[in-house]
């Protein structure tokens, strides 16, 4: 399963930041990024939390 942000989407909420540190940074701009591009199967339901946290659909995952 791979994780990304879509950074034409992304407007720098940091929600996904909110729901795990652990997948999700914010870079300069404030926009997010995916700190783990495959994330294992310990992360599915964080990453399914982040893609419905996410205002502007920016995350997708699968
Ligand atoms: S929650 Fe969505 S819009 Fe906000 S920083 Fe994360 S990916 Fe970007």
């Amino acid at each position: 399963m791979k994780l990304s942000i879509d950074p034409e989407r992304c407007q720098g909420h940091g929600r996904c930041v909110l729901v795990s540190m652990e997948l999700f940074d914010v870079d300069d701009d404030g926009n997010g990024v995916v700190l783990i591009a495959e994330p294992g199967p310990e992360f599915a339901d964080d990453a399914r939390k982040a893609v419905g946290s996410c205002p502007e659909q920016a995350i997708s995952y699968g």
